[in-house]
């Protein structure tokens, strides 16, 4: 069965851009709760290792500069479905390729600045947001 956490972030061309309040509102008219949330920055070495399944991929050093560069929204998301439905929300990696009405096709510049990350498996869910977050900070 399908779990009812998935972890987000707002990445840093959303912060700098100013749609954190409108990605949020997004998010929770779509029907998530959420279960923490705080505004921090990656470091280098955060950027690395969570985009560490990506290291051979030829973006994987502009992604983590990037993933780094700015602020970033972290949050953790309850919903039933949580994962897909979530994906579902965001829309396509590429903005160009993303359904009218998703969070990527309002709101990213790009491929790679692509305005947020939603997790892949209910198991990535859980991996990421410990990374993240203390457990006495997820309610
Ligand atoms: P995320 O994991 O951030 O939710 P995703 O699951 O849609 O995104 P992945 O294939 O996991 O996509 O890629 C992780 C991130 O790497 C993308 O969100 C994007 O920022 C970046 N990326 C992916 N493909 C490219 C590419 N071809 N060129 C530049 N950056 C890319
Ligand atoms: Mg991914």
């Amino acid at each position: 069965m399908s779990g009812k956490i998935t972890f987000t972030m707002i990445k840093p061309d959303a912060v700098a851009d100013g749609h954190i309040g409108a990605i949020l509102g997004k998010i929770a008219e779509a029907g998530f709760k959420i279960k923490a949330l705080k505004l921090t920055q990656l470091t280098v070495a955060d950027a690395k290792k969570f985009y560490e399944v990506h290291a051979e991929r030829p973006f994987y050093g502009e992604l983590v500069d990037f993933m780094s560069s700015n602020p970033i929204v972290a949050a953790v998301l309850e919903k039933d479905n949580a994962v897909e439905d979530f994906r579902t929300l965001i829309g396509a990696t590429n903005p160009a390729d993303a359904a009218e009405g998703t969070i990527r096709k309002m709101f990213a510049r790009s491929i790679g600045e692509n305005a947020v990350h939603g997790s892949d498996s209910d198991e990535n869910a859980l991996i990421e947001a410990s990374f993240h977050f203390a457990g006495k900070e997820i309610f």
